[in-house]
């Protein structure tokens, strides 16, 4: 049973454990330099030939790998190559922030197949609930090979077990999402803040010197923020949070919460873009986007100074700017304007390139670390 959201439980000294890590070792190699040879394969992971043939094995009967025709001769016979069958699983990836709710159907590649959205504009309540199992179903008819498992991000504050403590765009209080997901699929199900998996889709993406520390910020309705302190992604908790109603010192302004001045009243895209945004096309989204450019550069700033603390605490090597704010270019700059102005300095800053995509990527992501323990690199 899955514990956290994207992590390998790291166990209890198991018997089987050394035997888990060697075929995570070998099919992380696989995914990264397939087709490779066995004998490669064993250089390269230090794994004897007789473990690595034996893992290929099992690999190969699970239907994860193929045999993909032979390699150069060294010698003596040409050996038989072993590469991922991107089409051995899928992966079921549902978004509920976004408006319609999103899903997709990923390979082992991590390659969207299909997808499938909700009906509804803005469900709430038990909608929400159906409105996922649709696209569930949806989608899982769909696959040509068995699902790896499920992975949700949500638009709220979701426990370690799985379940949303609070949604304010969902209207959901204490939902047992995960279990109920696992009772009807029977498909391991991760569950996870948008911003969480978000980070995750980032993070294994789009690093090309090694993060240790990534700060992920999705900004659209809300400002909810996705914290991974450990390169070794299947190894650590991803932690998260919402800001949308941290209160900022000397901002008066009224929140739909009934407090004043809290950080969402001149950052949520609501806010910045006026009430008719959630109903606006993609094409109106961006040219009203346009418009707005001065707001949006103070509201970045704004974003840099409410990050500031959290980036200097936990020494961030890198912030993410997601969500509907990435799409202005001069976001990355304001924002470390707003970093540095608090903190002195400012680590590299850069808007998220995975566009709206980025929160399926990331649960399917977690789904793929947490069952095969491997990584989309
Ligand atoms: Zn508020």
């Amino acid at each position: 049973m899955p514990q956290t959201p994207g992590l390998r439980p790291i166990a209890k000294t198991h018997p089987d454990e050394t035997r888990i890590n060697n075929r995570r070792l070998l099919l992380q190699e696989i995914f990264d330099r397939g087709p490779v040879s066995r004998a490669d394969a064993s250089r390269t992971t230090g794994l004897g030939r007789a473990t690595v043939s034996d893992i290929t094995a099992g690999l190969l009967a699970e239907g994860l790998v193929v045999e993909s025709g032979q390699g150069a001769s060294t010698g003596g016979k040409p050996p038989t190559l072993v590469e991922l069958d991107p089409a051995g699983r899928f992966t079921v990836a549902v978004d509920l922030s976004r408006h319609p709710i999103e899903a997709a159907l990923l390979n082992l590649r991590g390659r969207i197949v299909a997808t499938a959205a909700g009906k509804t504009l803005d469900p709430t309540g038990s909608e929400v609930l159906e409105e996922t199992h649709r696209v569930i179903g949806e989608l899982v008819g769909e696959a040509t090979a068995p699902a790896l498992g499920i992975g949700i991000g949500v638009p709220g504050a979701v426990a370690q077990d799985g379940r949303v403590v609070l949604s304010e765009q969902l209207e959901w209080t204490d939902i047992d999402l995960r279990d109920q997901l696992e009772d009807v699929y029977g498909l391991p199900t991760y569950i996870a803040s948008d911003a969480e998996a978000a980070a995750v889709a980032e993070f294994g993406r789009t690093s090309s010197d090694p993060v240790l520390r990534m700060l992920y910020v999705k900004v659209d309705d809300r400002v909810a923020v996705g914290i991974i302190t450990s390169a070794r992604l299947n190894r650590t908790p991803i932690r998260g949070g919402d800001l949308t109603h941290l209160t900022m010192a000397g901002w008066d302004d009224p929140c739909g919460c009934g407090r004043t001045g809290c950080l969402g009243t001149r950052l949520s895209m609501i806010q910045i873009l006026g009430p008719d945004y959630i109903d606006m096309t993609t094409e109106g989204r961006n040219r009203l986007a346009a418009e707005t450019t001065p707001r949006v550069d103070e509201a970045a700033r704004y974003l840099g100074s409410a990050l500031a603390p959290v980036v200097m605490a936990l020494d961030i090597d890198k912030v993410v700017v997601g969500g509907q704010l990435a799409r202005w270019f001069s976001v990355s700059e304001n924002v470390a304007t707003g970093i540095e102005s608090y903190g002195g300095w400012a680590p590299e800053v850069t808007v998220s390139h995975l566009g709206p995509s980025a929160v399926v990527l990331g649960a399917a992501a977690m789904v793929l670390s947490g069952e095969l323990g491997v990584v989309w690199g």
